[in-house]
């Protein structure tokens, strides 16, 4: 596990970060309950690829009148699925600045070699809205000047890769929630999204349990 890097890139000052930093890692693709192929990355023990692989998140809020960040979420995905025809797409880097889609042929020669085999070359930039897509590009570049090649055109950008966070239950400083002696720790609750804290929550909470039953 890595250090995040942020960013909020011009015009809309949206939060970018960097997240699940995976050297010599793979893409891998989760199949949700109701059908949706999204990107995710990982490192085996063993096995190692020649690539690194980390994902790039764009924080949105919704307010007034739409606020259903989840179905918007999952429409993205949707549609990039359908592009992909019910696979998760990939696209080099110089083919999004060039506006064009990539090619079968293009991803067979391309110097990065995709680990995710079952992704779709195409044009992920049909489904991405232009504000996600700027500021995507914007970090992108922005990251070019402190890890270089970071925007090199060879590169390839998987999609949809969509953290659905806002599913919070609530809970209390000892984490109990609206329902009396029930606990909810890590990211089962929503309230932690890594390794690092749902641990810490873990370990916070076996204290307290601990205290309960000195008292
Ligand atoms: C592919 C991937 C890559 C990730 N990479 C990173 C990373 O690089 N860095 C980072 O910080 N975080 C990463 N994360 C997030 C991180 O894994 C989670 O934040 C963390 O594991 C949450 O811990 P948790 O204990 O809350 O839940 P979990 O680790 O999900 O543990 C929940 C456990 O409950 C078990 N369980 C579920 N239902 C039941 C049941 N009914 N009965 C009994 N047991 C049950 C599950 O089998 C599981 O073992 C990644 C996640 C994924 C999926």
């Amino acid at each position: 596990m890595k250090e995040n890097l942020f960013g909020r890139p011009y015009p809309f000052r949206d939060k970018v970060r960097t997240f699940c930093q995976n050297p010599s890692g793979f893409v891998s693709e989760e199949v949700y309950d109701d059908g949706l192929s999204l990107v995710n990355g990982h490192s085996y023990k063993d096995r190692k690829s020649t690539n690194t692989n980390l994902a790039i998140l764009v924080s949105h809020n919704f307010k007034d009148p739409f606020n259903k960040p989840i179905e918007y979420g999952k429409n993205v995905a949707k549609n990039l699925n359908e592009l992909g025809n019910g696979a998760v797409l990939v696209q080099r880097l110089g083919d999004i600045r060039r506006g064009k889609r990539t090619w079968p042929e293009e991803l067979e020669r391309n110097d990065v070699v995709p680990t995710l085999k079952s992704a779709v070359p195409g044009d992920i930039t049909f489904a991405i809205g232009y504000r996600t897509m700027t500021d995507i590009l914007r970090f992108i570049n922005a990251m070019d000047k402190i890890v270089e090649g970071f925007a090199d055109p060879h590169n390839l950008l998987y999609a949809p890769e969509i953290k659905f966070y806002s599913n919070k239950v609530f809970i209390d400083k000892n984490f109990e929630t609206s329902i009396k002696e029930l606990y909810c720790i890590g990211d089962g609750g929503g309230m932690t999204r890594g390794l690092m804290m749902a641990s810490a929550s873990g370990i916070q909470m076996a204290r307290n349990l601990i205290e309960m039953e000195e008292k």
